[in-house]
């Protein structure tokens, strides 16, 4: 591991950059994009795959070992590939991943994979088409299906499924996960809902807890706890008890915070450093980069917005107050 040289006033070190390749989606999950009157940002205002590819450079010498491409939904930007390929070169990548809603990903998923691309982590929130199609306002679940054959196919190691929780639209539908996990393999990932919704709709009422996910998989099958990879790792995972393939991890930064031991450091499309999905404030990187800075300028800057990361997300606080930003805009 090369010395980590982005660390913040509260110890943690910063090995993970979460880059965000555009706003835009051709779907439109209710908890994370409006439906109607988007205002897309520029094409102008948006970052380059060059000037990308020269933030990660500084970002892997200054100690980060994993890149996340995501969005909005990363493979509407064209050419994604390219980014891909110049990414995977940067000597010190060792985990090059990219999350996606996976509409469309069975004519990708091979031609990501040949650019070098390591995993895949994709989104999936529901197995009944109509369900799926209230949550995210696109009838696609068979597309969706359709894109984690294809990444099987392709090479990838078994993705992991992501799916938000959300109490009576698909909180019945856990233990069915579960079921999907042990048929295919996969890695299945339970999210708590959190506050980063575009109509500023969030509920707590709606948040189904990782203990409760839990409990209900619990009542079909057995689990068995598994060792953290690392102290970053967010999800608490699973095994199936009988030996079944397939495991559960439950993400819970709403109940069960992890924010202690965060890694993660943020970069919006439009070229803005973030330092915690819940920050306030933006650091504009892109504008340095287009005003001429060198590369040891841009590398302090970055050393110096990640002395100013949040100890912590406040959702749990009463004066918690919700970014203007949602998660499409952010890069989740
Ligand atoms: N479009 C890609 C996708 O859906 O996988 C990548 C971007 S999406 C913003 C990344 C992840 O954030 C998805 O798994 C999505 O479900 C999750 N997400 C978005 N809004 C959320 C919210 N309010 N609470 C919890 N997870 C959310
Ligand atoms: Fe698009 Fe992903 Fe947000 Fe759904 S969660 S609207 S697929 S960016």
């Amino acid at each position: 591991m090369t010395e980590g040289l982005l660390k913040d006033k509260f110890g943690r070190t910063i090995r993970d950059l979460r880059i965000s390749v555009t706003d835009r989606c051709n779907f439109r999950c209710f908890y994370c994009i409006p439906d109607e009157d988007i205002v897309w940002k520029r094409r102008q205002e948006m970052l380059t795959y060059e000037e990308i590819i020269l933030i990660a450079e500084i970002a892997v010498g200054l100690g980060v070992e994993k890149l996340r491409l995501t969005g909005g939904e990363p493979l509407v930007r064209r050419d994604i590939e390219y980014l891909i390929e110049n990414l995977a070169r940067i000597p010190g990548v060792h985990d090059l991943a990219l999350t996606t809603n996976a509409d469309g990903l069975d004519k990708r998923a091979a031609s990501l994979r040949a650019a070098g691309l390591h995993r895949l982590t994709i989104s999936l929130d529901s197995l009944k088409p109509e369900t799926f199609k209230e949550i995210t306002r696109r009838d696609a679940l068979q597309s969706v299906l359709d894109g984690i054959e294809a990444a099987m196919q392709a090479g990838f190691p078994p993705p992991k499924i992501n799916c938000v929780v959300i109490r009576g639209l698909n909180d019945m539908e856990v233990a069915d996960f579960a079921d999907f996990a042990r048929a295919t393999g996969i890695s299945m990932r339970f999210i708590e809902y959190m506050p980063l919704d575009n109509g500023h709709q969030w509920d707590r009422k709606l948040l189904v807890g990782g203990r409760e996910v839990l409990e209900r998989i619990q009542e079909r099958h057995a689990l068995v706890p598994l060792q953290r990879d690392a102290p970053s790792e967010t999800a608490l995972r699973y095994t199936f008890a009988d030996g079944s393939p397939g495991e559960i991890g439950i993400i819970a930064p709403v109940t069960q915070p992890f924010c202690g031991a965060c890694s993660r450091l943020r970069l919006t499309a439009d070229g803005n450093l973030r330092t915690c999905l819940f920050s306030m404030v933006d650091h504009n990187i892109r504008d340095r980069i287009r005003r001429g800075d060198t590369r040891d300028q841009v590398a302090d800057f970055m050393i110096g917005t990640v002395l100013k990361k949040e100890e912590g997300h406040r959702i749990n606080e009463p004066d918690f107050v919700q970014p203007p930003r949602t998660m499409s805009f952010i890069g989740g």
